[in-house]
């Protein structure tokens, strides 16, 4: 018997806001990964998800650029579009959405067009079609010129010809060794999820009154029964800001923190018991040590 051929590859995932991006995903990763929110820029870490099965490994991209609103961040995001999160990637699925075509998808497009890998034209909420047939005149028309590699009509949210966009995901990731291990969205990924989804909510509760300079730390991550305990460390930079952060009687810590256990236990799929933690560490921005132990090394 010879050892089985593995496949590996990257995919980015791109289009406009609201399409079904991250539905899509978390369908695909059979977890609440990709993050979202109405302010740009709440992830630091180009947010990655990996799937391993079937002696395949996709490796998800995602290029937070394309989500902001801005005609401006769009630009800058096409300009730098193709040397950044696209340069080096096996495959790209460009989602639309069926029901409405907007200039921000012919920027998107435009984007896409300095790209080497093929491009999937997936087209999403298809569940909203009375019609199916309606689809017909749409694929022609963008297909025309050879400018994508796939069409693909799905519903991330009925779960509508997923299976065929999985089998289409795999045979395009080229053969080749896993660039990561097998369990790698079991641990690290949990717990950079864990921090993440933390981080989230501070942005979203207190966006504009604490400045850009939170990190959060999980200290421990640990299944004990069927209770997930996780205790995070938030590090601002001056008591004025814990006070913010920590609110009158605690109030805001605990608001933040119900909101993120909400997510987790729907992401890890058990119960949580979240302890939060605030401390002030003086300009850790600018320690490189500090920067380390808190996760932000490149990779
Ligand atoms: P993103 O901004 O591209 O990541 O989009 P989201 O995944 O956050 O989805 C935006 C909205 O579209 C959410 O309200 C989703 O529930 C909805 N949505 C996503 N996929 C579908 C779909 O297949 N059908 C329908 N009807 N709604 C969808
Ligand atoms: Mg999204």
């Amino acid at each position: 018997m010879t050892d089985p051929v593995t496949r590996c590859g990257y995919v980015a995932i791109v289009g406009r806001p609201n399409v079904g991006k991250s539905t899509l995903l978390n369908y695909l990763l059979g977890q609440k990964l990709s993050i979202t929110s109405r302010k740009p820029q709440t992830t630091r870490h180009q947010v990655m998800g990996i799937l391993t099965e079937s002696d395949t490994q996709i490796i998800f991209v995602d290029t937070p650029g394309i989500h902001k609103e801005q005609g401006k961040a769009l630009n800058r995001y096409m300009n730098r579009a193709a040397s950044s999160a696209l340069a080096d990637v096996d495959l790209v699925l460009f989602v639309v959405d069926r029901t409405r075509w907007t200039p921000e998808d012919d920027l998107v497009m435009r984007a896409l067009e300095g790209v080497n890998a093929p491009v999937a034209l997936v087209v999403n909420k298809i569940d909203m079609l009375d019609d199916k047939a309606a689809l017909l005149p749409y694929s022609e028309a963008r297909m025309v010129d050879d400018t994508f590699d796939a069409f693909l009509p799905i519903s991330a949210l009925r779960n509508d010809n997923l299976e065929t966009l999985r089998q289409y995901l795999r045979n395009h990731m080229p053969v080749g060794p896993y660039f990561f291990p097998e369990d790698q969205i079991t641990d690290r990924s949990s717990r950079f999820l864990a921090a993440e989804l933390i981080r989230e909510k501070i942005v979203r509760q207190l966006g504009d009154e604490l400045p850009y300079t939170t990190a959060v730390e999980i200290e421990s991550f640990e299944q004990d029964g069927h209770i997930l305990h996780i205790g995070a460390l938030i590090y601002v930079e001056r008591s004025g800001q814990k006070a913010i952060l920590i609110g009158e009687k605690g109030s805001r810590l605990r608001s933040i923190g119900t909101d993120a256990r909400k997510d987790m236990e729907q992401a890890f799929e058990t119960k949580v018991m979240l302890k939060l933690w605030v401390k002030v560490k003086s300009g850790w921005s600018d320690d490189d040590r500090a920067l380390h132990s808190l996760g932000f090394e490149e990779r």
